[in-house]
This record gives C-alpha cells, sequence and structure tokens, in this order.
C-alpha cells in the first residue's frame, strides 16, 4: 500500500496515470468504553483503507480525525471531541475537490465514525462533488458497510465489532481487564453499545477485516474501469 504524504511526485504521477483511486479514511478522537483507546474509528478505518489500497492500488491519504455528532454532545462523554456540522462538510468537500484538482478520479472517504448526521453531512459533501463532476466518482462508506453486503452485520460502538477490528490491528491498544467484572456493559454508564465488547477476540477482527477487503475491492475497480474508459474518450478528442 502506498501512503500518499510519503510519495515523490513521480510516484503520484504513475499512480494517478494507472490507478487513480484515494482513500480518505475519516473517523473522529471519542470516548470508546474503558477498554479503547479514543483514536478507535480513525485508526481503524485508517488500517482497513491500507488494506483495501494493498489489494487494488493507488494511495491512502492521512486519516482524517474530525467528526460531528459524537458522544460528547450526545451523551455527555469526555476524551472527545466534536466538530462542527459545517467543518466537516467543507473539509470533506475540500478534500475531494483538491484530490479531483491533482487528476485522481475514484475517492473514497471510509468512516470509522457512524454518528448517523456525521454520516449525512459527508454523504452531502460527495453528493455535492458528484453533482458537479461526471468524469470521476466519490462514494462515502461506514467501513462495516461492505460486509454487510454479504449479510455480515458489523457496525457497533466499541462493542464486539469495533473492538475486535482493534485487537487485530493494534492489540496494544485494548485493554478487557478495564471493564467491569461481572455487570453488564451499556451505552449511558459504559459508553458501550452492541454486543458484549467482552467476546471480542482478534480473530473475529481479522475476519470483519477481510471481509471488508474481499467486498469492497471488486466495486473499487469496477469504478476505476469506468473512470478510466471515460479518461481514454476524452483524452481521444484532445
Ligand atoms: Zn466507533
Amino acid at each position: 500500500m502506498t501512503k500518499y504524504e510519503e510519495c515523490k511526485p513521480a510516484e503520484l504521477d504513475a499512480i494517478i496515470e494507472e490507478c487513480p483511486f484515494a482513500i480518505i479514511p475519516w473517523g473522529a478522537h471519542e470516548w470508546h468504553g474503558p477498554h479503547n483507546a479514543c483514536g478507535l474509528d480513525t485508526i481503524k478505518a485508517y488500517h482497513m483503507a491500507l488494506d483495501l489500497c494493498a489489494q487494488v492500488g493507488g494511495v491512502v491519504l492521512p486519516p482524517v480525525y474530525c467528526s460531528y455528532q459524537t458522544m460528547k454532545p450526545w451523551r455527555g462523554f469526555r476524551h472527545t471531541l466534536e466538530f462542527r456540522r459545517e467543518t466537516v462538510f467543507w473539509l470533506a468537500l475540500q478534500y475531494l475537490e483538491q484530490l479531483y484538482d491533482e487528476g485522481f478520479r475514484v475517492m473514497l472517504i471510509l468512516m470509522g465514525h457512524y454518528g448517523g448526521k456525521h454520516v449525512e453531512t459527508i454523504q452531502e459533501a460527495v453528493q455535492r462533488f458528484n453533482d458537479c463532476h461526471s468524469q470521476s466518482r466519490a462514494v462515502a462508506w461506514q467501513d462495516y458497510l461492505p460486509a454487510g453486503w454479504v449479510e455480515v452485520k458489523g457496525g457497533d460502538h466499541a462493542g464486539k465489532n469495533e473492538t475486535s477490528l482493534l485487537m487485530h490491528y493494534r492489540p496494544d491498544l485494548v485493554d478487557l481487564a478495564r471493564l467491569p467484572e461481572g455487570e453488564e456493559v451499556n451505552v449511558d454508564i459504559h459508553g458501550v453499545g452492541g454486543e458484549d465488547p467482552r467476546q471480542a477476540s482478534a480473530e473475529h477482527g481479522k475476519m470483519l477485516a477481510e471481509l471488508f477487503v474481499e467486498q469492497a475491492a471488486p466495486k473499487i475497480r469496477e469504478m476505476l474501469d469506468e473512470v478510466l474508459r471515460m479518461r481514454e474518450v476524452a483524452r481521444r478528442k484532445v
């Protein structure tokens, strides 16, 4: 996989020519239970983006920690940075516009934070971008979405799925012993939603991560084929 910020200009030129695909991993700094690092959303989306890039090519941008509708205003949890809706909207739109300007033609915003209004805001930015550009394709997916295409349900909040993904990628950032013993965990007290994170495992995380790439890669290749064909036609006209 290729990290955008580590590329020299000639390397970026070659990528834009062969596989003009860019992934922006997008998440939050947000409370994820007492057992997970607060950057979980972004760290998991970043690693999933790197895995997908290794499979299809293109580049991965540095992860963006900038989210709206987090656990702070919603449930009062600390260690969480809440940004304004407008900030998220314009940042997403400007990333897409700038990547387009550089020659990228398929852009994926991979969302590790799933707050409903946050997701809606990013989708609106993507829509605005697509309305203005017919020669490219931009999409925004929650990182659990591709697994959902084959009926595998992910997308909790610091529960079994998210905790497993972090255990797979960064086991040093998870400590299940910090969860209360013999007590149910819930959203109000622990900030945990979904299946019990005490059932999490690196193996389950690996399964989710592999399924993500398996499902996402063919969709990205389809979009790439489409935009490369359009680019070819446009070049012939010149
Ligand atoms: Zn999360």
